[in-house]
């Protein structure tokens, strides 16, 4: 999909006033965002804040109890289709089938997709992330660092231009940090509006272009990333979420 349908004023994501409660729990408590064509968006919170929820709501994997959210211009509750063939999801979960192979699981998603070139496309994927050399191994035998590499395999095999990522760096060490971190620059190098949550502070601030902090289930600040430098933001960040 080349084409991305934006509004007139550029925007990719915009949800609206959203509200999404849980019986007497209110996850998210009116939250209002933006995101511009090509943007990458970090939304910072502590455990509990409703980051999951907000990916969730944004991938259409639940619905809001109240406010609109709209994907590329396209309702998430009237239109959930469209909207989940323009996303790739990535989170801490990688969301692949351990006793297939690296191939197999990227065939399978890639087919349900409906991607013509179901073989080769597998394949190139798999090569962007770097496991070429493992791509018939099964998935258990793989590092967590590898797992996450082949979730973002899945995730782009539509080739969608529009990515959520919730705590994308969870369970990873040093070195697979780095790696997914340089991951996250090439997939923002290939022009996606990306939306990423995450308590990393530090990786965080380094790859976006705005960043957000959710409080509560409210957002509770909002800046361009060259506005802030890190001592200063982790006093904001710990100010805004009361620690
Ligand atoms: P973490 O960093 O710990 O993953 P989070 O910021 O992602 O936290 P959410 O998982 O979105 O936070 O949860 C926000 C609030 O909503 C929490 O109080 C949580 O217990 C509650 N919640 C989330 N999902 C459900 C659910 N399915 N049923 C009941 N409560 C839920």
């Amino acid at each position: 999909m080349d084409t991305i349908w934006v509004e007139s004023n550029g925007l990719v994501i915009i949800a609206e006033s959203v509200t999404k409660s849980f019986g007497n729990i209110q996850a998210l408590r009116g939250v209002d965002l933006k995101v511009k064509k090509g943007e990458f968006l970090t939304v910072f919170g502590p455990n509990g804040a409703g980051k999951t929820t907000l990916i969730k709501l944004l991938a259409t994997l639940t619905k809001p109890t109240s406010g609109k959210v709209i994907i590329a211009n396209h309702d998430i509750k009237k239109e959930p289709d469209k909207v989940r063939g323009l996303i790739g999801v990535i989170s801490h979960d990688a969301y692949l089938y351990e006793n297939l192979s690296a191939i197999e699981n990227i065939r399978f998603f890639a087919s349900l997709y409906g991607v013509s070139e179901v073989q080769g496309r597998a394949i190139e994927v798999i090569r962007q992330v770097g496991l070429e050399s493992r791509m018939h191994n099964l998935v258990r035998t793989f590092s967590r660092g590898m797992k996450q590499r082949l979730a973002v395999a899945r995730a782009i095999v539509h080739e969608p231009k529009i990515l959520l990522l919730d705590e994308p760096y969870t369970g990873l060490d040093q070195h697979g940090s780095r790696i997914f971190g340089e991951m996250l620059k090439w997939l923002k190098s290939e022009n996606r509006t990306i939306l990423m949550t995450t308590h990393n502070i530090a990786e965080g601030l380094e790859i976006s272009d705005r960043i957000a902090i959710l409080s509560a289930g409210r957002i509770a600040y909002e800046s361009e990333t060259n506005k802030v430098e890190l001592t200063g933001f982790k006093e904001i960040y710990f100010e805004k979420v009361g620690i």
